[in-house]
């Protein structure tokens, strides 16, 4: 922990792997081992960072991201909920892979008790890679989480010198160290040698003003996503109800559409109690109710702009309060 003697910000690093703590044979070999160096060795390649704050890292995991899962979240919740509310700290940083960065940092996004600046970042490229992105990523995500205006944003990712919100943000590419995007919206703000530029505030409730805010439920109850293609059938629908699923998202086509058959599957379900929440395997706008489906009739949420991944979030949240889907729609529209 920080002491409280120095006059500098105070900043926290949750550490949890990723690429950012990846380590390859060759600094040209493509292939690396995410999450294998330690938080300590990352603050310790950037003396910079003292400039900026009094930095303490904290080793929470050191896993892969795809590897993320409810447990962890509430984990690494209940620690930001713990420190963020300390008057000697003024704002975390958590290091992270990039594949479900997004996922974390909107389920942070909703269960964080405060105002004060949460900012994850990660890389592309490992730690020990040519011109490794990770350093800068984690200076500036430290200076970001040190900024006054930073408060009050939701839970943020800064990643190539962009911030964004974690509701609007989302993994594009599979490789290039551009890989965020807010496609919707557009980022939050920006930061380039340190100058850091706000855009906009986020459109939609977040953290201390969210209702799930400090709200930690365990177990969260179990929301699958399927994916709408050509020629989908109804029986997998079946299979997630039958395997314990209390709500299902579909990643559908267009504006949250399906074949037929899982139309039907899913009206079923949702018949039975499940929560059905249609959003897009599309990257940009948002569905919308009662179009083409009749929501109203079939008793469907639509996810508004969330993506699927985001919905599968929100609703496992909200089905910790209701099982009403007229209630789940209006949770929909806020956050
Ligand atoms: N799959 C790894 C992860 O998400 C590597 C990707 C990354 O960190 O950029 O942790």
């Amino acid at each position: 922990m920080p002491s409280a003697s120095s006059s500098r910000p105070r900043v926290v690093v949750l550490a949890t792997g990723g690429t950012i703590a990846g380590e390859s044979a060759h600094a040209s070999d493509p292939s690396y081992r995410a999450g294998s160096l330690p938080i300590g060795s990352l603050l310790e390649a950037i003396p910079q960072l003292s400039e900026l704050a009094e930095v303490h890292g904290e080793q929470i995991a050191s896993i892969g991201s795809q590897d993320m899962h409810d447990a962890l979240w509430l984990r690494i919740a209940a620690r930001v909920n713990t420190l963020i509310t300390m008057d000697d700290i003024d704002g975390i940083v958590i290091t992270h892979g990039t594949d479900t960065m997004e996922e974390t940092a909107y389920f942070l996004n909703l269960v964080v008790a405060s105002d004060k600046p949460v900012v994850l970042t990660g890389a592309m490229r490992p730690a020990t890679g040519l011109s490794a992105d990770g350093p800068l990523n984690l200076y500036h995500a430290v200076a970001v989480a040190t900024h006054a205006e930073a408060r009050d944003r939701g839970v943020l990712i800064v990643m190539n010198d962009v911030i964004h919100a974690a509701r609007d943000v989302m993994k594009t590419h599979t490789l290039s160290v551009q890989t965020f995007e807010s496609v919707n919206r557009g980022p939050m703000g920006a930061i380039h040698h340190g100058d850091i530029r706000f855009f906009r505030r986020p459109g939609h409730l977040h953290t201390h003003r969210s209702t799930f805010a400090g709200a930690l439920p365990d177990p969260m109850p179990r929301v699958d996503v399927l994916f709408a293609h050509a020629n989908m059938r109804g029986d997998l629908v079946d299979a997630a109800i039958k395997l314990g699923a209390e709500g299902i998202v579909i990643a559908g086509v267009g504006n949250g559409n399906m074949m037929t058959a899982a139309r039907d599957a899913l009206a079923l379900a949702a018949e039975q109690g499940a929560i059905v929440v249609r959003s897009t395997r599309t990257e940009g706008g948002a569905v919308l109710r009662n179009v083409e489906i009749d929501d109203d009739a079939l008793g469907f949420v639509a996810s508004v702009g969330l993506s699927p991944q985001k919905a599968r979030i929100l609703l496992k949240l909200a089905l910790t309060r209701t099982r009403d889907a007229a209630a789940i729609q209006t949770l929909f529209g806020s956050y």
